[in-house]
């Protein structure tokens, strides 16, 4: 503290003797500049008094003509006023003195005054008791009046020196002056220097001394010296009311105040320092741990895993290493690959091309759907072929930044012979089913196409993985009948897109996945199943009137009636008899009845609704005709028509050799369903006929709306 306290004290007594000089060297300066002011003051008074005299000299004198009496009434009249303060003296020149004689006083008594005498110039000089000013007295316009050169009655001229009129001021006046301003200065620098001095020490006690002791403890405080504290000493130096409550009082409380909280929470951040030490250990363990885990897993996954910098220089490789590289005929040991360039395990043929993967991983650029390169090579290992795969793909820091590469390596000869033999297989399994002559394909349990041969490819040619039926039914759901195709083995009839039919067997099988699936043959039956459409309509066909024959009759009749009680629609039939048709026959031949038998046929075809009504040889030369939804009217309407039709038509057969011209009349009656039995219905209709016939043929007759009874009953 002292040691503080008298470097302090040391600068501001310092620092005060400075501020004294200089005000010492400012009013030395002051002191001579003021000194030489009034020195040229003395002077300039006594110049103004000389000029002052001639001027009254040149003035009265000439106007008023007086003579020198004047003048020299003048000179002592201004010296009694002067008391002491000015001297003044009239020199005579030679003139005047030619003229008026001259005292003592009136001859010059300084060298310099002969000298103005001589050369008519003003001078002044000053000794240790006064100044002197010499103002020569010019003879100008008018002197040459009264005075004359002093060796003849010549008249003085213009310029000639008359004489000199002297001023002596006395320098005590001056050097009085200059003495008070000497004392002045004495006493201001004394009471400034006191000043300097009373305010630099007092600065130094009340403000710098509290301000440097706090400015060390504040030094003391940064370097780490927490329970340093400014002393209560230096905080209450303001005395009296003020004590403790002055403003560097209050800034040294805060200061310590400050400390007292930073020494509390450096505290408590030793606490959580040493908290968070004991974590991060804990955490190292964690990691360490997870990490001696993962390079277990990294070594234990049966492939070569290495990792490169980005100049693809190897910076870890694990376990796996060894064993690879010995069969590889590589460097030997894992230790060795270490620091090595990537490239020279390439070799020289393949380094460019690796250079430039290794570069694009490198870029980000993406490789593939996982963001990684992958290749495959094989070699010959002690005479046998090996396979090996192997990824690349970017080391990533925090998940984005790419610091490297990772290389995978690992053995896939097993998968690779695996393969050819399942392509082996599978060339026969397709030699098998091309020769099959039939399509086949296999289908998994979502009906998708997994498998097709040649015949089908050639059929269908579409792309795997649609499902079969939207293929080859082009349907958007499953055939109807193909139930769970995956339990037994099932077949049903398929509508192809390409207009054929085919009998798909499925038979379920599982595939190499394990999976449940379903082969399934398809078999061409197009032309089968025309020739059993062309059988069918011929057990139901009359071959010689071309309509359906009795027995679909039946069938056909029963159907429309189960269809009409369920429809509540209704449903007429028509019977029909050819008229007289045994004379016909008799007399033309049964081949002429056979024709007309035909052409009955074409009639009955040609006047009923296509795809609606059905016409029928009920037998011999009667028909029967099913009108579904046909009621009595229309069903008579449609019958008026086949009769009709059938009784302009002129027939020519040969009689006798000879063409005869003749036509033919059918009878037909017509009924409509009224809930009746088949037989009771087809009753009704010939029932109608019959009366059609009786009452002379070739005509329409419609049954009673009662069921018809037989009359045997
Ligand atoms: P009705 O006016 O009463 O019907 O007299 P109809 O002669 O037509 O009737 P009927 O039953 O007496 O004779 C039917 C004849 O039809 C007998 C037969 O000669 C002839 N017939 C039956 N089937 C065929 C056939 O397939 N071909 C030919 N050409 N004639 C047939
Ligand atoms: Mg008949
Ligand atoms: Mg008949």
């Amino acid at each position: 503290m002292l040691r503080w306290y008298q470097r302090l004290t040391s600068k501001i007594i310092g620092i005060s003797l400075i501020f004294f000089a200089l005000i010492t060297i400012s009013l030395s300066w002051q002191y001579f500049s003021v000194k030489d002011y009034l020195v040229k003051s003395g002077q300039k008074e006594a110049r103004l008094i000389a000029e002052g005299i001639i001027h009254s000299i040149n003035t009265f004198v000439l106007e008023t003509e007086t003579g020198g009496q004047f003048i020299k009434n003048y000179v002592s009249r201004l010296n009694r006023q002067l008391k002491g303060e000015a001297e003044v003296r009239l020199v005579h020149g030679k003139s005047l003195d030619a003229e008026y004689g001259a005292d003592e006083s009136e001859r010059p008594k300084h060298r310099l005054e002969q000298l103005s005498l001589n050369d008519g110039k003003r001078r002044s000089h000053e000794n240790a008791t006064h100044f002197s000013y010499i103002a020569p007295i010019i003879s100008a316009k008018g002197c040459n009046q009264c005075h004359h050169m002093p060796d003849s009655d010549r008249e003085v001229p213009d310029g000639y020196i008359l004489g000199l009129t002297v001023v002596k001021v006395p320098t005590s006046v001056t050097k009085d002056m200059v003495g008070k301003l000497f004392n002045e200065s004495v006493k201001s620098i004394a009471l400034i220097s006191f000043l300097l001095l009373f305010v630099g020490l007092f600065t130094a006690r009340h403000i710098a001394l509290p301000l440097m002791k706090m400015l060390g403890t504040v030094q003391k405080v940064t370097h780490g010296n927490l329970n340093e504290r400014v002393s209560s000493a230096y905080i209450d130096v303001g005395g009296g009311e003020a004590l403790g409550h002055d403003e560097i009082s209050l800034l040294a409380r805060n200061f310590n105040t400050m400390a007292d909280q930073m020494e509390r929470s450096f505290t408590r951040l030793e606490n959580w320092n040493v908290e968070l030490s004991l974590e991060v250990a804990r955490q190292t363990d964690k990691i360490m741990e997870i990490k001696d885990h993962y390079q277990s897993v990294v070594d234990s996954t049966q492939r070569v895993i290495f990792t490169t910098k980005k100049d693809l220089t190897i910076d870890s490789v694990n376990a796996e290493w060894n064993p690879m590289a010995k069969k590889l005929g590589l460097f030997p040991k894992r230790k060795d690959l270490i620091g090595r360039n990537l490239l020279e395990l390439a070799g020289e043929a393949l380094s460019d091309q690796y250079k430039t993967i290794c570069e694009s991983v490198l870029r980000g650029e993406k490789q593939d759907q996982d963001g990684m390169f992958k290749t495959e090579f094989d070699c010959n290992v002690d005479g046998e072929k090996k396979y090996f795969g192997l990824t690349i793909s970017p080391l990533k820091a925090s998940g984005k930044k790419i610091t490297g590469l990772v290389f995978v390596a690992f053995d896939i000869t097993q998968r690779k012979q695996a393969e050819e033999r399942l392509r082996v297989e599978k060339d026969k399994l397709d030699s098998i089913m091309d020769g099959m002559g039939a399509a086949v394909n296999i289908v998994n349990q979502s009906y998708k196409i997994k498998y097709m041969n040649r015949i089908m490819e050639n059929s269908f040619g579409e792309p795997l993985d649609r499902p079969c039926y939207q293929l080859i039914a082009g349907r958007d759901e499953p055939c109807e009948g193909c139930g769970n195709t995956m339990i037994g083995q099932s077949s049903l009839e398929v509508e192809a897109v390409n207009g054929r039919t085919y009998l798909a067997t499925r038979s379920p099988i599982t595939d190499i996945n394990n999976q449940a699936s379903c082969i399934v043959v398809y078999k061409d039956i197009t032309y089968l199943k025309q020739m059993e459409e062309k059988l069918h309509r011929l057990t139901i066909s009359d071959n010689l009137t071309g309509l359906f024959n009795q027995r679909h009759f039946h069938k056909k009749l029963e159907e429309e009636m189960v269809r009409a009680n369920r429809q509540q629609t209704s449903l007429s039939l028509l019977f029909a008899d050819i008229d007289k048709f045994k004379i016909y026959n008799d007399k033309f031949g049964h081949v002429e009845g056979d024709a007309c038998l035909t052409i009955i046929g074409k009639i009955i075809k040609s006047s009923i609704r296509e795809n609606v009504d059905s016409g029928f040889r009920y037998g011999g030369e009667e028909f029967t005709v099913i009108l579904p939804g046909a009621d009595k009217t229309l069903a008579k309407t449609i019958a008026e028509r086949i009769r009709a039709t059938f009784a302009s038509y002129r027939f020519t057969p040969l009689l006798n050799g000879e063409t005869v011209d003749i036509s033919k009349t059918i009878s037909i009656g017509v009924a409509s369903f009224g809930g009746e039995s088949a037989g009771a219905f087809i009753e009704k209709a010939d029932h109608a006929m019959y009366l059609g016939k009786k009452g002379g043929g070739n005509r329409v007759t419609i049954a009673d709306a009662t069921p018809f009874k037989p009359q045997s009953i």
